[in-house]
């Protein structure tokens, strides 16, 4: 009988910081939509003799990232040459932290099928990014944009133990860093990079099998479909008989399939050395406890906020907080509309059905989150029904950016409060429906809600939906 196997992970995640200078310069960090080679200044070019500068800011908010992830922050760190050559590489080596990083031993749990599961982090250190290598016919191309862009390294223990876990993880980590503050994740981008290490044992074994790497996976898909690939291809080699052989696979995306690389390269390969153009990086206790003052509510913390003071279901809390931008723009609404139930239902389902049709972000949108708290407002207060709010007033808002009053007034929506009209329109509707008025005396209470409905068709939903319902009753009970 085949054995059982259990795999086991770890992840180093790169994200470049959303800095507004370089790691060791002072080149623009942002090159999106810039012509190649032109953020790029002869420390980031690597020329002979220039001096790299440590951005302070890229310290501060490593030491930020470091924090959220539970991590202790030695007093000093040293950055140190890792060389090797390559064309994307013009310094000839890059500028990383080895045996004394930023930031060591933390750790983050993550939700696992409603289970809380722990993944203990290594360090999180800093480093600079490399060029891109463009490949066209004849030959490739050189960018050194991305040159010098600062990165951190998130490195874990090797305790994930499925694709799905992985991810997860990776998503965990992409929501941390947003609400820090310290890198966009921007996938699309090429912000956020997973490599993957994987082994698999017997089940119950305590000795770590022989694991293979991927590296630069630049997908929370491909991060899944790679690691599924390679559990399997490990534990067709052991039931054959077979080892797995230490080396580095690259990620084929169109085939999706791992194909070795080359074998695993060793630290001793690459020289590493103390970067001697580079003082150690002094982060004092003091200095730590100034920052972790500064770091924001993060996404668990939030989340549980808002189950708990807001009363909310976990999954609309869930999605609520899984977005930085969101979970303010929520807590915007609510604070302009006081009833954080309503705030729950209009951002969820109204709001987030429009955004997800267009595929835009909440920063994108033109409802305000002060716009939508009035909107709100007028549905608590009775001017407008729910109805007209959801169906006619906020698609309006959400195509012009126009706010709620202003379409109201043009729209004439403008809910009917007046006792007389609306009970004209009820006498009316009873006298159509005098079944309904059976039904209901039998004790059907589904016809009273077939009269309420006929009276806000014949409004066009327009009518006070309380005052209709006192309406109707006081009428039935006098017929
Ligand atoms: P290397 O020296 O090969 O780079 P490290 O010990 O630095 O290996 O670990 C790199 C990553 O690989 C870490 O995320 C670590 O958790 C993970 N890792 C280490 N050993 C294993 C293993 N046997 N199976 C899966 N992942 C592992
Ligand atoms: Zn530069
Ligand atoms: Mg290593």
């Amino acid at each position: 009988m085949a054995k059982n196997y259990v795999p086991v992970i770890g992840l180093e995640i790169h994200a470049q910081m959303s800095t507004k200078t370089k790691m060791f310069c002072r080149c623009d960090n942002d090159s999106f939509n810039v012509a190649p080679n032109t953020n790029v200044c002869p420390i980031c070019m690597g020329f002979p003799g220039q001096l790299p500068v440590i951005n302070d800011k890229a310290i501060e908010n490593g030491v930020l990232s470091a924090l959220a992830l539970n991590c202790e922050i030695p007093e000093t760190s040293i950055f140190a040459r890792k060389n090797y050559f390559y064309p994307d590489l013009p310094k000839g080596f890059q500028i990383s932290q080895y045996d004394e990083p930023l930031s060591v031993n933390g750790h983050m749990d993550i939700n696992v099928n409603g289970k809380k599961k722990r993944i203990r982090i290594t360090r999180l250190h800093l480093e600079d990014d490399a060029g891109k290598l463009v490949h066209v016919p004849g030959g490739s191309l050189c960018d050194y944009n991305r040159s010098g862009t600062p990165l951190m390294e998130v490195v874990t223990e090797p305790d994930i133990s499925s694709p799905e876990e992985a991810s997860i993880f990776a998503r965990e980590i992409q929501k941390v860093m947003r609400y820090v503050g310290s890198s966009d994740c921007d996938m699309e981008k090429g912000m956020m990079r997973f490599d993957v290490n994987v082994s698999v044992m017997e089940e119950g074994s305590k000795k770590l099998g022989t694991k293979t790497e991927a590296k630069n996976l630049n997908s929370f898909r491909a991060l899944e479909k790679c690691l599924d690939y390679e559990i399997k291809r490990q534990i067709e080699i052991l039931e054959g008989g077979f080892k797995v052989v230490h080396e580095t696979r690259g990620w084929d995306d169109v085939k999706e399939i791992t194909v070795s690389q080359r074998s695993k390269e060793e630290a001793h390969d690459y020289r590493y050395f103390p970067e001697p153009d580079l003082p150690p990086v002094k982060v004092t206790k003091k200095d730590v406890e100034k920052l972790r003052k500064m770091l924001p509510e993060l996404p668990s913390a939030r989340y549980e906020r808002f189950v708990g003071d807001y009363k909310m279901q976990e999954d609309d809390a869930r999605i609520l907080t899984s977005d930085v931008a969101l979970s303010q723009y929520f807590e915007e609404v609510v604070s302009a509309c006081n009833d954080p139930a309503k705030a729950v239902s209009y951002v969820n389902s109204v709001l987030m059905a429009f955004l997800n049709e267009d595929q835009i972000a909440i920063e994108e949108c033109k409802v305000k989150a002060k716009m939508l708290g009035e909107l709100i407002k007028k549905v608590i207060n009775g001017e407008i029904s729910n109805s007209v709010a959801k169906n006619e007033v906020f698609p309006e808002m959400y195509k012009t950016g126009k706010d709620s009053t202003e379409i109201i007034e043009e729209k004439g929506f403008k809910q009917v409060s007046d006792v007389s009209e609306l009970e004209a329109v009820c006498k009316k509707v009873l006298e159509e429906n005098p079944q309904s008025i059976e039904d209901f005396k039998n004790g059907k209470d589904r016809a009273f809600g077939f009269l309420v409905g006929q009276v806000m068709k014949e409004t066009k939903g327009q009518g006070n939906p309380k005052m209709v319902n006192d309406i109707l009753r006081k009428l039935i009970s006098g017929v």
